[in-house]
């Protein structure tokens, strides 16, 4: 092994190098192309090299790029927590920026608990969240987290958080099928709620669309208006993970949007910045809000780099880009096209189990073979896609996401639904030689 330093996923696995992206295109230092099909991981949402952003960078970078939060605020800062609160449905006026997913719904499970300790309800300090979940990997986050693959070096120093089974319909962890189910999964929730008590839980964390741990796992009509009233009636905060669903990428701003469903918390993530810089936030509404600002008013989190002004204004732009380009509006319409497509895959197919999603944001479901082998085959014809466990026993990744950047071109979809075809006849071949 040549002398390395950088601790890679894999140490000593050779990655390509990366010289340069343009679009929806990477090109790695061997000259190599490839479609971004999952936007690295659901993160570069309008592609690489867009010279809005990097001119918005530019600019914040020669007025000053770091300030410290408990010294200063910073315009590029306020301007981007305003228009968060502008495009939010509801209430949801107030954010707290952080620099990763993980520390978005850290921070929102660290603000569910202060919002009932500062309403005298200091008993309320669990977080419930459901089996095949992933919300982060730091030790708090991965007690939310229901990815046994993530969790299982760490148990002992993990709560048990999920406890809740998944709205996976292709796999019903009820043996029912919808609707005659009368949506099972969520009334499951308050079974739960009932044995641990109510009085000692603060909050309820779920994806809208459940990602890496499940392949675009799309719950079904009524699920989320169950969870809610659920969470009303026993006075529990409802948090949406929207770190990878958030900001578009399902064809809506938000994805509870779908669904009409008013969250108490968001935790945004990934798509804010496209991945131009580091950048996460945790939204909360006025009602949550309410009695810190009344009470110690002031928020038990942050980091050295939160709400840094950079990332802000890169943010900003990247919202900018989004809203001027109707980028919601073509993540929703490119979505059905490639779900189209990707079915009638799927008919002619052997292999592939289940496909689903909303938007860009789509999953493709195998029978009991790992994605990782059809990863590879596609990453050598230069598609690349992103695993995800699906499955029973939640533990296997035997799914894979399909979600380029929301600027891909009808030629670009085209182009990457021929390589995957081809990838799939090629491990077809493989598996039923
Ligand atoms: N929440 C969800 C839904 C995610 O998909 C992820 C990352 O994949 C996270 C949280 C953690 O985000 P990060 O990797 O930026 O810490």
């Amino acid at each position: 092994m040549a002398r390395e330093h950088l601790i890679k996923p894999l140490v000593g696995h050779s990655y390509p190098v990366i010289s340069h992206g343009k679009g929806v295109y990477l090109y790695d230092k061997a000259g190599k192309r490839y479609i971004d099909g999952s936007s690295g991981a659901i993160t570069a949402g309008i592609g690489h090299g867009v010279p809005e952003i990097i001119a918005a960078m530019t600019k914040q970078a020669e007025q000053v790029a770091f300030v410290y939060r408990s010294q200063f605020t910073s315009e590029a800062a306020e301007n981007l927590a305003r228009k968060l609160a502008d495009l939010a449905p509801g209430d949801m006026n107030w954010t707290f920026f952080v620099n990763s997913g993980t520390e978005a719904t850290e921070t929102a499970m660290k603000l569910a608990i202060q919002h009932y300790q500062e309403k005298g309800k200091k008993g309320k300090q669990k977080i419930l969240s459901r089996w095949m979940s992933y919300h982060g990997i730091t030790i708090g986050a991965l007690s939310m987290s229901g990815h046994p693959l993530r969790r299982q070096r760490f148990v002992p120093l993990l709560e048990d958080y999920p406890s809740v089974s998944p709205p996976y319909c292709y796999r019903c962890p009820f043996h029912s099928s919808y609707p005659s189910c009368g949506v099972a999964c969520a009334h499951e929730l308050e079974r739960v709620i009932e044995k641990v008590g109510a009085d000692h839980i603060a909050a309820f964390i779920a994806e809208p669309i459940i990602g890496a741990a499940g392949g675009a796992i799309t719950p079904p009509d009524g699920y989320y208006e169950q969870i809610r009233s659920i969470c009303d009636a026993h006075d529990i905060l409802f948090i949406a993970d929207e770190v990878m669903t958030g900001l578009g990428r399902t064809g809506a701003m938000f994805a509870m949007e779908h669904w009409g469903v008013q969250p108490d918390i968001v935790a945004l993530g990934k798509g804010m910045t496209a991945g131009y810089t580091p950048m996460a936030a945790t939204m909360a509404s006025d009602r949550v809000m309410e009695p810190i600002i009344n009470g110690s008013r002031s928020v038990m989190s942050g980091h050295t780099f939160s709400a840094n002004p950079l990332s802000a204004a890169v943010s900003l732009a990247v919202l900018e880009y989004i809203e001027k380009h109707g980028l919601v509006q073509e993540a929703a319409q490119k979505g059905a096209y490639l779900l189209e497509k990707l079915q009638s895959i799927q008919q002619n197919s052997h292999i592939i189990a289940d496909v689903r999603g909303k938007g860009l944001l789509l999953g493709m479901e195998l029978y009991s073979i790992p994605s990782a082998r059809l990863l590879q085959i596609a990453a050598d014809k230069g598609l690349l896609l992103y695993p995800a466990v699906a499955g029973r026993s939640g533990r296997d990744e035997t799914a894979l996401l399909i979600a380029p950047p929301l600027t891909i071109t009808k030629d670009e979809m085209d182009e990457l639904l021929e390589i995957l075809q081809e990838s799939i006849l090629e491990l077809e071949a493989e598996y039923i030689a």
